[in-house]
């Protein structure tokens, strides 16, 4: 199968910034999940030259403004999985832009740290 970033139909993207891509995540984990990916194939965020980085952040920045007028959520996670080990199913690198709305989950706190739910709480 091929890469599902690299043949993005363009009636999916949401808006593109130099060389990156911005799009709805097909299947959000919140309302506004969105994904900025470069167009170039690669799979790691290290692996993106200068200019990359800096479009990747640029636009990162711009769909974080598009959500607060459009949704206006309470925070933000901004995450990547980086490789198969960190959960990366698309080895497409992109950057999870992932709204966070007060009352989403009962008790926030620890974010990113419930990938390892017994390490989680360290405030415990
Ligand atoms: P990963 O687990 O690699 O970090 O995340 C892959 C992400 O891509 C998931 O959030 C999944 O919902 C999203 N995704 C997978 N296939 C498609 C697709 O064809 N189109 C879009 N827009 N998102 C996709
Ligand atoms: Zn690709």
């Amino acid at each position: 199968m091929g890469c599902q970033f690299c043949s993005l139909p363009e009636s999916r993207v949401w808006f593109e910034h130099g060389s990156v891509f911005v799009f709805k995540d097909a299947y959000p984990i919140s309302p506004g999940h969105t994904l900025i990916v470069p167009k170039r194939h690669v799979s790691s965020l290290f692996e993106l030259d200068e200019q990359e980085r800096q479009d990747l952040f640029q636009a990162l920045e711009r769909a974080k403004n598009l959500l607060l007028t459009d949704l206006k959520p309470n925070g933000f996670n901004i995450g990547i999985n980086d490789g198969v080990a960190a959960g990366q199913t698309v080895l497409h690198l992109h950057v999870h832009l992932i709204p966070r709305y007060i009352g989403d989950v009962a008790d926030p706190r620890g974010g990113i740290r419930w990938i390892f739910p017994d390490k989680a709480k360290y405030w415990s």
